[in-house]
C-alpha cells in the first residue's frame, strides 16, 4: 500500500474554501495512486479564540476543562474536511483522538503521545481513501482528553507517520523552512534540506513552523519531514540526518522568541538546597525557562532567568510553595524582550561565530548571551528587533 501522512495547519483550514482547496490537494494524492492520513489543525485562529473565551470566565482556567474545550477546534475541522473528500466522490473518514486511540500521558496542555490504535487505523485506511485525524489532541488511559501543547499538531504528524512507518509532509502557508521567520524579514533564503539538531534548535528557539517535539520524534525514529506550501506547487524543505547533507553553513539560520521577561528572585538565603528546590519545582509545573544565572552577593543568593511573559502567574504560584516560609525573598519581572538566537551545526567545527555574531550586534545593547554546541543567543529589547534581525542577516548571509 502507498500511503503518507499530511498534516495541514489552521492557516490551510481558516475557511470553507480553504478546506476545498485542500481537499483539491488531497485528490492530487489520491490520482498518484496514494492512500492518505491527513492531520489537521483547528481552523484559522480558533485556538486563540477558545483560550481568550476561558480567560474572560477565569484567569486561570482549569487545565483539564481547558482540553475539554481546545480540544474541539480539530473535531471541527476533521468533519469538514472529511465532508469536503467525500463531496469530490472518494472514501473519507474523519477520527477525533478516540476513535484514532491516540493514546497520551496525563499531563493535562502538555501531554506527549503514547500510542495508537494502529490496528485500528489500518483497518479503516483498507477500506478508505483517506482518514481525516484531529492533531493536537489525545486520550489518557482512563478517557480524559489532553492536548499536546500550542502547535502540537505537528506531532501528532509526525509520530502517526512514525508508528505506521509512513511518509510525513507538513504544509502551511509558507514554502518551507527559511533561514529566518519570512514574516520578519522577506528576504530570508529558504533551506533545501536542515538537520534534525538544526531544526531542534531552531523550533525550541522560537521559529514555529514546526513544533519542536515532532522533530525529536523524526530524528529518533529516522523519518525525514517535508515542509511545503498549501497554496503552491512551489518545492519546500526537507528535515532529515546532518549525515546526509552535504555543505554544511557555521550557521544556518536565525530564531526569534517573542513575548520573553526576565525574572529575577532576590534575597534568598545562602542555600543551595533551595536553588535545587526551586528548579525542581518549576520542572514539575512544565515551565520552560532559559539564560539562568545565579549571583552569591555574600548575604544572599539572586537567582535570574528568562521565561515566556505569559507564564508569569503560573511561575509565581510554583515559587511560592518552594519558598513558603522565607520572610524576605522577592521576585522582580523585567518584560518586553525577545530572544535572538543564530543556530548551525557548522558552529561545532568552525571558529570565529561568536566574532562575527557580535560584530553584527554592536550597535544592539544586548542583556544576556547563552551559548549551546550549535547556537548563541542573546535577550535584547523587542525595540531593537528590526535592527537586529537585519544585522544578523547581512552578517550570515541568511
Ligand atoms: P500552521 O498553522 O500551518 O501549523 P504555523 O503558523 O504554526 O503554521 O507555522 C508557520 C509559520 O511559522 C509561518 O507563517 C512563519 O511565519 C513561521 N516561521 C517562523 N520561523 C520560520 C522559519 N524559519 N521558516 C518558515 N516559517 C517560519
Ligand atoms: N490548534 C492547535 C494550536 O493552535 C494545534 C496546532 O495548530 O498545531 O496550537
Ligand atoms: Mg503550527
Amino acid at each position: 500500500m502507498k500511503a503518507v501522512v499530511q498534516k495541514y495547519g489552521g492557516s490551510s483550514v481558516a475557511s470553507a474554501e480553504k478546506i476545498l482547496n485542500v481537499a483539491r490537494q488531497i485528490e492530487k494524492k489520491i490520482k498518484k495512486g496514494y492512500k492518505l492520513i491527513i492531520v489537521v489543525s483547528a481552523m484559522g485562529k480558533t485556538t486563540d479564540g477558545l483560550i481568550k473565551l476561558a480567560k474572560e470566565i477565569t484567569s486561570n482556567p482549569n487545565p483539564r476543562e481547558l482540553d475539554m474545550l481546545l480540544t474541539t477546534g480539530e473535531q471541527i475541522s476533521v468533519s469538514l474536511l472529511s465532508m469536503a473528500i467525500q463531496s469530490f466522490g472518494y472514501k473519507s473518514k474523519s477520527l477525533n483522538a478516540f476513535q484514532a486511540g491516540i493514546k497520551t500521558t496525563e499531563n493535562f496542555n502538555e501531554a506527549k503521545i503514547k500510542s495508537f490504535n494502529k490496528k485500528r487505523i489500518l483497518t479503516l485506511l483498507k477500506s478508505n481513501d483517506v482518514l481525516v485525524v484531529t492533531g493536537f489532541q489525545g486520550i489518557t488511559d482512563e478517557g480524559e482528553l489532553t492536548t499536546l501543547g500550542r502547535g502540537g499538531s505537528d506531532t501528532s504528524a509526525v509520530a502517526l507517520a512514525a508508528a505506521l512507518g509512513f511518509n510525513c509532509e507538513i504544509y502551511s502557508d509558507v514554502a518551507g523552512i527559511y533561514t529566518i521567520d519570512p514574516r520578519l524579514h522577506p528576504g530570508a533564503k529558504k533551506i533545501k534540506n536542515i538537520s534534525y539538531d538544526e531544526m531542534l534548535e531552531m523550533a525550541s528557539l522560537g521559529a514555529k513552523v514546526l513544533h519542536s517535539r515532532s522533530v525529536e520524534i523524526a530524528k529518533k525514529f529516522g523519518i525525514t519531514i517535508y515542509c511545503g506550501s498549501t497554496f503552491s506547487d512551489e518545492e519546500g524543505s526537507y528535515v532529515m540526518a546532518g549525515s546526509k547533507i552535504i555543505e554544511q553553513p557555521s550557521v544556518t539560520g536565525c530564531s526569534i522568541m517573542e513575548n520573553q521577561a526576565q525574572v529575577f528572585i532576590k534575597n534568598i538565603p545562602v542555600d543551595y538546597n533551595l536553588i535545587k528546590k526551586l528548579f525542581e519545582k518549576v520542572a514539575l509545573e512544565g515551565l520552560n525557562v532559559d539564560m539562568i544565572s545565579i549571583i552569591n552577593t555574600g548575604n544572599n543568593l539572586e537567582v535570574s532567568f528568562t521565561i515566556v511573559e505569559e507564564k508569569k502567574k503560573h511561575l509565581e504560584a510554583a515559587l511560592k510553595k518552594v519558598f513558603r516560609g522565607l520572610g524576605k525573598w522577592q521576585i522582580v519581572y523585567h518584560t518586553g524582550f525577545v530572544k535572538l538566537s543564530v543556530v548551525g551545526i557548522g558552529m561545532r567545527s568552525g571558529i570565529g561565530v561568536a566574532a562575527s555574531f557580535f560584530k553584527a550586534m554592536k550597535k544592539i545593547p544586548i542583556k544576556l548571551v547563552t551559548t549551546s554546541e550549535i547556537a548563541i543567543s542573546c535577550l535584547i529589547e523587542n525595540q531593537y528587533k528590526p535592527e537586529a534581525v537585519k544585522a544578523i542577516a547581512r552578517e550570515f548571509k541568511l
